[in-house]
Order: structure tokens, then C-alpha cells, then sequence
């Protein structure tokens, strides 16, 4: 008889300073996936939910889709949403399966709870206290005990930008596979060091995490099942957010205890490497003009949709003008008011907008500040396109009806749905060509590698303004244990 697998994601991280507010309508466009349309939709995508999928069906199992939800980083989830989707998994799981694939993220903080995912599988557990659950979680996960005591076997993303997220879930998968099979019995282990590293610095090209993500694959290749490295995700003042380890041995807990030592020593270790340090906005923008040739990405990271930024901050657009560089291309600035403006002229026009600053910044003390500005409306479109970066493969990433102000210097996409650039798409589905332009503004922090660091021939990290800052001083933490590093310099392991 075939196995039921039910298969499903619930994916949302969550800046806990972030004024972008997180409905349901957030997890899907138009509507969040469910049943069969789960599967049209994420079959053979470069997703977590992908690699469950081909997992599930080439081990001859019979495939139940409730929902698959994936919000774009934003403030915390709205209590009604997480209940639509937490209910839509368990009553699949409540009607009957053998196994369970999750593809979650790990940062998820409700109006209702810290720990979306710890408090979802908590729930699973309850209603189905054998149940084989299999998750994958994102690399900026903030782990919980909750997390990994309610599951069989977890696997976390060893890139960011994220090129192996159906890689992740594959793995969960097999993992699972073989130990309904009775061929391996995981045995988890997971544990943490107070240290709040940065986003900025969790790429998987660079130091420090890039040497750390090669020792969790040695440990695999010694015979672990699984071992995985989370940078965590420190915009998030909850207890357990910050850097955390898990590793998944076949049926030994010292093997699974001692790697996990190793890995968390070893990032300890580096803790002063995972500090972002910054350099005056004016004084980068000044090195990118002296730069002869493009393109030339200009990172607006503390505004990054992708983790939960407005989208619509101006500082770096208005230094790039006021510095007077050419032939730039911007993505993006969410406004849909702007947007609605631009349609209303139609294409070829020229308009006056106020463009961005539509959202408050309570958080970090701040008001939304617009830029006035004019140009001429070069392109409107329904802002869909297919992704065809490694990351994310696959998908149809949605902006929401998108337009193109073109002052003359400077091209920006102006977008309704927040959306990080990681895809050449962003511009090519409006009409710009980004190997061709001198300089490119990505509101973005690492993922844009995932399509641009193959045209780069510079990438300069640009301090602007907004609730993804890398300065902590900008943040009140109440909640995060204490002490950590680098909020308390002098914080010991
Ligand atoms: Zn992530």
C-alpha cells in the first residue's frame, strides 16, 4: 500500500521591527496555494517544498498538499493568518498520513506567539505523537528547542543567498525515507552560543560562514545524517534568536552532541566576523562614482525587502542624484499610490511624484521621508515573471503592478508587492537591461548574488536608512537573552 505523505509550507521570517504589516493575502498572489495548485506550483522548484515533493514522489508515495504559504519578510504575522495555515496542515495531518514534510523557516514570530514553527509542531506532535516529520528550515533560522524536540529530522539551507533550498528539503526527505525504510534512526541535537551575528555577513562565498558551512559537510561526510549551521536572524527580538547548530546522527546522541560542540565552538570562535562594519554613506557613493565601469551594484541594505524592509526608504536614490551619477538603474521602491499614478499618466508621460516614504518607521524613531521627483513613465506591467536564478528557480515572483520612472539619469522600478532583487527578472520584465547600466541600486543584502554577482564588477554595501540596518544601535532589544554578543561585547560562551 502507498504511503501518504502530507507535504506543505509555511514560510515567513520575521522582523519584529518592521512596520510592514504580514495578512494572509501576504503568503500567496492572488490566493495562498492549496491542494493540487501546491503542487502545479512548486513541483520541480528550486524550493524546499520542491525537494519534498520529488522526494515523496519517487518513493512511490501517495502526495497530500493543504497549503504551501510564503510571505516576503515583513512584521509580525497576523494571528489569523498563522491560524489559516497552522489549521490547513494539521487537519490534513489530523485526516490521516504516515509522514510529514514541512517547509518552514525557523524565524517565524506571530501576534500570538515567538515561535510559529515550535508552537506548529507542537501541535503536530499532539495530534500525531509517531508521526515522522520531516522539516527544512531556512539558514537565518532562530531555533527553539520546540522546533527540534516536535520533529524526526531537520535540515537547514548551507547557502545564502539560498541556491539549495530543494537541496534542503531532498535531504530532510531522504533522511525520512530511509528510517521509514528502518535504514538509519536520526537522533537530533541542537544547541546555540549568544552570539546575534549579521546578515551581511552570513554569505556562504565569504568568511566566516563560508569555512563553517565546509566543516558541517565534513561532518556529514564523516557519517552524520545532517549537520547544519544557522546564522539565525538578528532582527528579531525574541529569546532564542541568534546563531545555532543542529546536527542529525543515525541513532547515536554523543556523535550528534560532540559535531554539534565542534560546529558552535568553531563559530564562536569567529563571533567578531559576523560584526558588519559601515562606512559613511556619502563617502561610498563618492567611491562608487570614481569607478570606471559597470555594472556596479550599489546595496541599499538596510531597507531590504527580504527582511522585512519598507521598501520604500530614499537615502541612497537621493545621495546617487545628489552626487550626480549617471546611467543607474534602481530596484525597487514599493509605492503602490505611485504606481496608481503612473498608470493614471500612462507610458510615455511625464509625471511629478512624491515616490517613497509612504511608511513610518516607529521602531527606530522614524517618518516615512518621500523623494520628489520627475521623469517620464517608461514601462507598466503586471510585475509577474519567472525566476530563472538557481534560487528560487522556477517560481513566478509577483511585485504587483510595476512601473518604470525614468528621470533621465536614473531608471527606478517602482513596484506594489514588496520584493527583494535576487533575479535578473526585476528589471528585464520591465524593459532595462542591467548588464548595460553603469550602476544598479538593489535594495537587497546577499540575496541579489543569487543573480547579479555574475554581471558585478563591484559590489559596494551602502548604509542607508531603514528597519534592516546593520547598526543594532538603531534597535531596543527587550527580549533577546542576555548577554550576547555583539550587543554585550564582553559576552563569554
Ligand atoms: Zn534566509
Amino acid at each position: 500500500m502507498k504511503l501518504r505523505a502530507v507535504v506543505a509550507m509555511m514560510e515567513h521570517e520575521t522582523n519584529t521591527f518592521s512596520p510592514v504589516p504580514t495578512p494572509l493575502r501576504r503568503f500567496g498572489s492572488p490566493d495562498v496555494p492549496r491542494g493540487p495548485e501546491v503542487y502545479r506550483r512548486f513541483k520541480a522548484t528550486g524550493t524546499g517544498i520542491g525537494g519534498f515533493l520529488a522526494v515523496a514522489e519517487e518513493a512511490g508515495m501517495e502526495i497530500v498538499t493543504p497549503i504551501a504559504g510564503n510571505a516576503a519578510p515583513s512584521g509580525p504575522v497576523d494571528a489569523n493568518a498563522y491560524a489559516v495555515l497552522c489549521d490547513a496542515i494539521c487537519e490534513a495531518i489530523g485526516e490521516g498520513c504516515d509522514v510529514c514534510f514541512l517547509d518552514l523557516h525557523g524565524a517565524m514570530v506571530t501576534e500570538t506567539t515567538d515561535d510559529g514553527e515550535g508552537e506548529l509542531l507542537a501541535r503536530i506532535r499532539q495530534l500525531a505523537p509517531e508521526l515522522p516529520i520531516g522539516v527544512s528550515l531556512d539558514l537565518h533560522a532562530n531555533l527553539t528547542d520546540e522546533i527540534v524536540k516536535n520533529c524526526t529530522a531537520l535540515v537547514g539551507y548551507k547557502t545564502y543567498p539560498h541556491i539549495d533550498m530543494a537541496e534542503a528539503g531532498e535531504h530532510a526527505g531522504r533522511i525520512m525515507v530511509s528510517a521509514l525504510e528502518g535504514a538509519v534512526r536520526p537522533v537530533m541535537s541542537c544547541g546555540n552560543r549568544p552570539l546575534l551575528a549579521q546578515t551581511l555577513r552570513m554569505g556562504h562565498e565569504d568568511q566566516p560562514m563560508g569555512p563553517l558551512i565546509e566543516m558541517a559537510r565534513k561532518e556529514e561526510s564523516a557519517g552524520l545524517l545532517a549537520a547544519s549551521i544557522f546564522g539565525g536572524f538578528p532582527l528579531a527580538d525574541c529569546s532564542n534568536a541568534g546563531l545555532s547548530v543542529v546536527t542529525v546522527a543515525n541513532g547515536d546522541q554523543d556523535v550528534a552532541d560532540s559535531a554539534r560542540e565542534r560546529l558552535l565552538d568553531a563559530a564562536w570562535r569567529e563571533r567578531e566576523e559576523f560584526v558588519f562594519h559601515s562606512e559613511p554613506l556619502t563617502e561610498t557613493i563618492a567611491r562608487a562614482k570614481a569607478l570606471d565601469r559597470g555594472p556596479i551594484i550599489l546595496l541599499d541594505h538596510a531597507d531590504n525587502a527580504a527582511s522585512g524592509g519598507t521598501q520604500d526608504t530614499v537615502a541612497v536614490l537621493k545621495e546617487v542624484i545628489r552626487q550626480g551619477l549617471e546611467d543607474v538603474a534602481m530596484f525597487g521602491i514599493c509605492d503602490p499610490e505611485a504606481v496608481e499614478e503612473m498608470a493614471r499618466a500612462g507610458v510615455g508621460c511625464r509625471v511629478a511624484l512624491s515616490l517613497g516614504g509612504k511608511v513610518d518607521m516607529p521602531s527606530i524613531g522614524l517618518r516615512g521621508e518621500p523623494i520628489e521627483i520627475s521623469g517620464r513613465v517608461r514601462a507598466l506591467t503586471d510585475g509577474d515573471f519567472v525566476v530563472t536564478a538557481a534560487m528560487a528557480r522556477g517560481t513566478v515572483e509577483s511585485m504587483g503592478q510595476t512601473a518604470v520612472l525614468d528621470t533621465g539619469k536614473v531608471q527606478i522600478v517602482v513596484c506594489s508587492r514588496n520584493s527583494e532583487p535576487f533575479d535578473l527578472g526585476c528589471f528585464r520584465s520591465v524593459g532595462i537591461e542591467p548588464t548595460q547600466k553603469k550602476f544598479l541600486i538593489l535594495k537587497s543584502r546577499i540575496h541579489y548574488r543569487a543573480g547579479f554577482r555574475a554581471i558585478a564588477r563591484h559590489e559596494l554595501p551602502c548604509d542607508g536608512v531603514g528597519v534592516t540596518s546593520s547598526d543594532n544601535r538603531l534597535f531596543e532589544f527587550k527580549k533577546v537573552r542576555r548577554p550576547i554578543f555583539p550587543l554585550d561585547p564582553d559576552a563569554s560562551a
